[in-house]
């Protein structure tokens, strides 16, 4: 009988993430990580962003400033700290502005693949996503909603819960109906 003792396994286990839908108020929400909607500049903007720099503070700001001096391509994500939030995180993420002609899905699946990515390596346990490319960028709610469900489910994370917030009733009954 052999003693010797094995190292121990790598110690990643990716599986999958429970789903669930609020309404209400992304900023409010006590998860470990929120996702802001953010765009390419990444200094801010309308919508969910303007009201996650509003109730975070200037610090968000800066820190977006110090690490993406040339701000971020649509699809893609990166973090911030979160300054008066009671999240830890803010990822922003780039959706893909569908009005301006940015239809291609893989963008938009992108920015849920590459915040899951981030929240990972952060080692989130708790996220919230609003509905990415949704309001001011145009992408049809339904297919947004669904793609948002879908891309979520299929992703491999180490985060445990992943909470869509709705803003409003019609969007989390469409949000319910698919999780
Ligand atoms: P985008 O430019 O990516 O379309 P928007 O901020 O205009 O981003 O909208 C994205 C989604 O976020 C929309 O469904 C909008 O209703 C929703 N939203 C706006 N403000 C908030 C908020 N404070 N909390 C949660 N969702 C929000």
């Amino acid at each position: 009988m052999s003693n010797t003792l094995e190292s121990p396994k790598a110690t990643t286990v990716l599986a999958m993430a429970k789903l669930k839908v609020v309404l209400g108020d992304i900023t409010k929400q006590h998860v470990d990580a929120i996702v802001n909607a953010a765009n390419n500049s990444m200094r801010g903007g309308g919508g969910v962003d303007g009201a996650i720099h509003r109730a975070g503070g200037p610090e968000i700001l800066k820190d977006c400033i110090a690490r993406f001096p040339n701000g971020l391509a649509t699809g893609d994500a990166g973090y911030t700290v979160a300054g008066k939030l009671p999240c830890q995180w803010v990822i922003h993420t780039v959706g893909p502005n569908y009005r301006a002609g940015q239809t291609d899905r893989e963008l938009l699946e992108s920015c849920y693949k590459r915040s899951l990515n981030i929240a990972d390596e952060l080692a989130v346990a708790t996220i919230a996503f609003p509905l990415i490319s949704a309001g001011v960028y145009g992408w049809p709610k339904e297919d947004a909603a669904r793609c948002a469900v879908d891309t979520c489910h299929d992703t491999e994370t180490n985060v445990e819960e992943i909470l869509f917030v709705a803003f409003d009733e019609k969007t989390f009954a469409l949000l319910e109906k698919l999780v």
